[in-house]
């Protein structure tokens, strides 16, 4: 390789994530999808949220699929549903990753479940199956597991997976970052458990213009129910079975996903092909790569630094923006102090909050990611 000279390593600004680049190949269907959508008079459940359905459920592998307002609510959905069918109450106990995004966590103790919050894997950074297990073991108030494929690398262990449905856990995937995943064995996320959210976010892999998201799942009264509950809790018209919210999909947001669903493949592709590059060329040894997942459809690639914030500044200085996914875990958000484990109690969770880095690599070309991949080899 030749030298790098100073002028290599200055001028080669990139974006963390550009959206109008994200968005570009998809501009003029898009503005076409919205007229069509204007034009028809039908903006709530109506044909395009239908058809949005069948396409993410066959595409997931799942026999239904209920289009809803974002993630958040997908998780809410799910998990009001098994109360009101009786399958939780209010009280059990939910295992989920502590390093996930707090939207995990939120609907658990909104419903009054008790979230256990468990350590990830330090290599991998997902849930570990087989001490999950072991928790579960420990606690016979847990009824459920929730599931994070954090980053986009599906977080799944069969035969762990198979031995607790067979002792009535349900299994729950948050699967907002993992569109298109697949597991070793090749089963597609969304479909690996009982119940999956989806989000839509615009920063997501598949992203609407605004909130949007969904639930998949194969069993057909939970299906019933989240699609109750997002409509009022109206199982007809003006017939309310459930005190329900109003958690529907925008018929504009349903034609946008249309068209965009249509290129996962390649979108997911694209992504690969940017984490493979980084995972080739980056040497440092300061610099921890992440663990490679042939399945993982890199929502973000994430690199872990000691002095993470020299390391940005760096980054920074030569026109490279970085972000972090998540500088602070949820048990250490103000709104869970005094009920979370206190600072210090999960320390894979907390260290990986203290040393992750997201390189770009939503929007990024591959001669950008080669030109990062230089600095941060270049980094001291
Ligand atoms: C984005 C995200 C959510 C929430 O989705 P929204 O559509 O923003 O409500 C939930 N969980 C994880 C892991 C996410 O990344």
């Amino acid at each position: 390789m030749r030298e790098m000279s100073d002028t290599d390593l200055r001028h080669t600004p990139v974006r963390f994530l550009d959206m109008e680049r994200v968005n570009a190949p998809f501009i003029d269907g898009i503005a076409a999808a919205l007229a069509d959508v204007a034009r028809s008079g039908r903006y709530l459940n109506g044909p395009r949220a239908a058809a949005f359905e069948t396409m993410l459920a066959e595409g997931c592998g799942a026999a239904h699929c209920v289009a809803v307002s974002n993630g958040l609510d997908a998780l809410r959905l799910i998990f009001k549903a098994y109360i009101l069918t009786g399958r939780l109450r209010p009280g059990d106990a939910v295992v989920v990753p502590a390093n996930t995004y707090i939207a995990s966590v939120l609907p658990l103790t909104e419903l009054g479940l008790r979230p256990v919050w468990t350590e990830p894997d330090p290599l991998s950074m997902n849930l570990d199956w087989e001490a999950a297990e072991r928790t579960v073991d420990a606690d016979p108030l847990i009824k459920a597991i929730l599931t994070v494929h954090l980053y986009g690398a599906p977080a799944w262990d069969d035969a762990v997976a198979r031995r607790l449905a067979d002792r009535g856990l349900l299994l729950v995937e948050d699967n907002a970052q993992a569109i298109g995943a697949r597991t070793a064995s090749g089963a597609r996320t969304g479909a690996l458990g009982h119940a999956a959210a989806f989000s839509f976010y615009p920063t997501k892999n598949i992203g609407a213009l605004g909130d949007a998201g969904a639930v998949a799942t194969s069993d057909a009264s939970l299906a019933a129910a989240v699609r109750a509950l997002a409509n009022y809790g109206s199982d007809r018209r003006y017939h309310n079975i459930y005190c329900g919210l109003n958690c529907r999909m925008d018929e504009t947001q349903a034609a946008v996903l249309a068209l965009k669903l249509r290129a996962l493949g390649a979108v997911s592709a694209a992504r690969r092909e940017r984490a493979a590059l980084y995972q080739t060329l980056i040497t440092n040894p300061l610099v921890v790569r992440p663990q490679w997942h042939p399945g993982a459809v890199w929502h973000q690639y994430v690199v872990r630094v000691e002095e993470r914030d020299r390391f940005r500044r760096f980054l920074a200085h030569h026109g490279v923006e970085t972000d972090i996914h998540y500088a602070t875990p949820p048990h250490l958000q103000p709104c869970y102090a005094g009920s979370a484990p206190a600072r210090g109690a999960l320390p894979v969770t907390e260290r990986i909050a203290n040393t992750a880095v997201s390189l770009p690599v939503a929007s990024a070309s591959l001669s950008e990611v080669a030109a990062v991949s230089r600095l941060v080899n270049a980094w001291r």
